[in-house]
């Protein structure tokens, strides 16, 4: 889909954008060190094959997802590169992502002992990479029993098993200095006890808010994520170039007189002689419902406010005092008009979330657009 003509509603997505903020990850974390993209959630909800078509073409050096079903979906998409699936697989799918050549991430050793089998069973040399726990407590081996499971490890990895890498996810990186440390010393801990561990084994750490504090934590490659895709990293850290824009066309406007309720629950009511602007969008698009009677719109470079509740397929906005708003024009809803603009941190913040929440959270109804701009 390459233009909106005739949309209701869609998202606009600038690939290069996405190339510029992967760029300035690089500048920060040293621009030597390989560079793994997550492209998990559907590329973060802008397409994960547009995506990996956007980014290509600086040289990533593998993809990151969170299943295998995403990982397959990127073998069927012609990926070659490598692809690791950063959180535990399902058991009975071993063989499937052994099959497809993809790395997973083990956290006990039954799941290396799993792998090692289906590896057998296909005849396949396969790569593996160890979560280490340093206090997500999600997934990954205990840090501190490192030489216990290390060794365990190194004996259950037949021939066909290559352990090629170690990771471990920060939990604070947007907004911890200290706590970031910490992890990344109980990395060091541990990693120093494993005395089996091969000396080509790569290690990753960084999601984009480890990785935009610099080369320190970058090791041998960084995971981002977020700050690709435009969303901020965390406090105090750089802002990324914007990239998805949100947009809706006005479907109707109307004059409403005092005492003109509108939406459910008519939590709002017209105190004046007002004008609105119904939007083609609701929250079976993705758009938040808590924006009701607090988020906004621009509309002809103009920011006008949500009126009463969002409904699943409209939204309302109070248009009073703007001259020529018509049927058809294009609303904004996260993104930039003329110069006006809506952030997507903003528009999560209003919504009590995260930019990755709203993102991962447009919905399919809305096509998604990309522009491929490669100016600044
Ligand atoms: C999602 C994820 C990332 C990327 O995190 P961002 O905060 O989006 O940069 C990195 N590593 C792992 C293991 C993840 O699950």
């Amino acid at each position: 889909m390459s233009t909106s003509e005739g949309l209701r509603a869609w998202v606009e997505v600038r690939g290069g954008a996405i190339r510029r903020n992967l760029e300035r990850i690089r500048q920060a974390a040293g621009t030597e060190v390989p560079v793994i993209p997550m492209v998990k959630a559907d590329g973060y909800g802008l397409g994960m094959e547009d995506v990996v078509d956007c980014v290509d073409p600086l040289t990533p050096w593998a993809y990151g997802v969170a299943t295998i079903a995403e990982g397959l979906r990127l073998r069927d998409h012609g990926v070659q590169r490598p692809v690791l699936v950063l959180t535990p697989a399902i058991p009975e799918r071993y063989g499937d992502a052994v099959a497809a050549g993809l790395t997973l991430s083990l956290s006990d050793l039954e799941a290396v002992e799993r792998l090692n089998r289906a590896a057998e069973a296909a005849e396949r040399d396969v790569d593996f990479h160890v979560e280490i726990d340093t206090g997500m407590g999600r997934a990954g081996f205990a840090w501190q029993d490192a030489s216990a499971w290390g060794e365990g490890v190194v004996a259950r990895a037949g021939p066909r098993l290559n352990w090629q890498g170690c990771f471990t996810h920060f939990h604070s990186a947007d907004s911890d200095d200290a706590s970031t440390r910490e992890q990344w010393e109980r990395l060091a801990a541990a990693l120093s006890k494993v005395s089996a561990i091969p000396t080509s084994c790569m290690v990753h750490v960084c999601n984009s808010g480890g990785a935009l504090r610099g080369p320190e934590f970058a090791a041998d490659a960084v995971r981002p994520g977020i700050f690709l895709y435009g969303g901020r990293a965390g406090a105090g850290l750089p802002d990324p170039e914007p990239v998805a824009s949100v947009r809706a066309r006005v479907t109707f406007v109307r004059d409403a007189n005092p005492g003109t309720t509108v939406g459910y629950g008519t939590t709002y009511t017209a105190g004046r002689e007002e004008r609105w602007a119904t939007l083609g969008m609701g929250y079976g698009d993705g758009l938040p419902r808590s924006l009701g009677n607090c988020g906004h719109a621009l509309l002809g470079g103009v920011r006008v406010p949500i009126i009463g509740r969002i409904s699943m397929d409209t939204t309302v906005v109070d248009i009073t005092g703007i001259e020529n708003v018509n049927v058809g024009d294009v609303a904004t809803l996260i993104g930039r008009d003329g110069d006006a603009t809506i952030l997507l941190d903003e528009v999560a913040g209003q919504a009590g979330t995260i930019g990755y929440e709203i993102l991962t959270g447009l919905t399919s109804r809305l096509p998604r657009i990309w522009i491929d701009d490669d100016g600044s």
